[in-house]
């Protein structure tokens, strides 16, 4: 597969859909996503859809990605600052990991499936991402020793945000998560930790798979 040329197109539709962080397209153009998914996807690895990545979870499609990533980034866009310390719930195939690692300075990926932990480290293991850090643990109780974080991103929706990570952010911090409304349908949400207290904002309805507590 000339995957460079089909990853030039997938960033192209990025851009038509909004997304216009010259970092994040940059990075989605970089990490190769056709690497992450069973030899079988592989073919649609560049179209934007979720793929079964094992153990009933989804890679989460490119549009996706790329807006929370997008998000993610806003407050320190134009600020000089480089976006620091984060962590992501979720580390799944460890592809948003692998985008996640060229914008952060650290990046600390957790994961609650030992199954997808592993297949994660194997995926990555080419890429040498050396502030990439993979844990096996349950991501509600957050990752105490990394805190605290600029930003903490998570691919799975719970009922409510855990108040652990909106203690682990740090003070100018941003949260993305997916979380279920009271009609039970999942909305992107944004908290910013301000100065003058916690910030929290709905927006777009999103399917996400569910976020679980403990570790199997
Ligand atoms: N970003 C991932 C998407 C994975 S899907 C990728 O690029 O592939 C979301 C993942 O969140 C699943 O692997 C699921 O097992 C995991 N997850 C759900 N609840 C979790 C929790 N409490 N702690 C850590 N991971 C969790």
């Amino acid at each position: 597969m000339d995957s460079a040329r089909v990853r030039e197109r997938m960033v192209a539709l990025l851009a038509r859909q909004g997304v216009s962080d010259p970092q994040v397209l940059a990075a989605m153009g970089r990490v190769e996503r056709h690497r992450f998914v069973d030899s079988a996807l592989a073919n649609q690895a560049y179209e934007d859809t979720s793929l079964p990545i094992g153990l009933g979870q989804t890679i989460s499609k490119p549009g996706v990605v790329a807006r929370m990533l997008e998000l993610l980034r806003e407050p320190w866009v134009g600020s000089g600052q480089p976006l620091g310390r984060v962590l992501e719930i979720g580390t799944g195939c460890g592809y948003q990991a692998a985008v996640l690692s060229a914008l952060a300075g650290e990046v600390y990926s957790m994961e609650r499936l030992r199954g997808l932990h592993e297949k994660a480290r194997e995926n990555l293991r080419p890429f040498r991402l050396a502030n990439l850090h993979l844990l096996l643990g349950d991501g509600m109780a957050g990752y105490p020793k990394g805190a605290p974080y600029a930003a903490i991103i998570a691919a799975a929706g719970g009922e409510a945000l855990p108040t652990t990570w909106i203690d682990q952010l740090a003070p100018g911090g941003r949260l993305v998560a997916p979380v279920c409304q009271p009609n039970g349908a999942q909305a992107l949400t944004v908290v910013d930790k301000t100065p003058t207290g916690i910030v929290q904002r709905f927006l777009e309805p999103v399917l996400f798979v569910p976020l679980k507590s403990g570790v199997a």
